[in-house]
């Protein structure tokens, strides 16, 4: 599923990038792909902006403002005319995505 066009705050440093592959293994969304050996970004707009990558990197190749962009929730809420949620979570969590 995509997002909205360009707004991920998904940034990746391929500099700092050591190409472990754990980032593949951790996207729920299948945002990177391994291409001629090197880890790769193969589409932002699949970003939802969970911050798994991100935590698990541990070369700082990557930032994302996890939990503050859900551009779901934003769709959600311009489809249904309420405030924006994801229901991703539920009473017990506090943190949405
Ligand atoms: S987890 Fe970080 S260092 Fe490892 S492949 Fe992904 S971006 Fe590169
Ligand atoms: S923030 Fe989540 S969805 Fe986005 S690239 Fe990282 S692991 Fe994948």
């Amino acid at each position: 599923m995509k997002y909205l066009k360009n707004a991920a705050s998904l940034n990746f440093i391929q500099e700092k990038c050591t190409n472990c592959l754990l980032c593949i293994d951790v996207c729920p969304h299948a945002v990177f792909s391994l291409q001629n050996k090197k880890v790769r970004v193969v589409d932002k707009d699949l970003c939802m902006e969970c911050g798994a990558c991100a935590l698990n990197c541990k070369y700082g190749a990557l930032t994302v403002n996890s939990g503050v962009g859900c551009a779901l929730g934003v769709i959600n809420g311009m489809i249904t005319g309420g405030a924006p949620s994801c229901d991703c979570s539920d009473s017990s969590s506090v943190d949405c995505c």
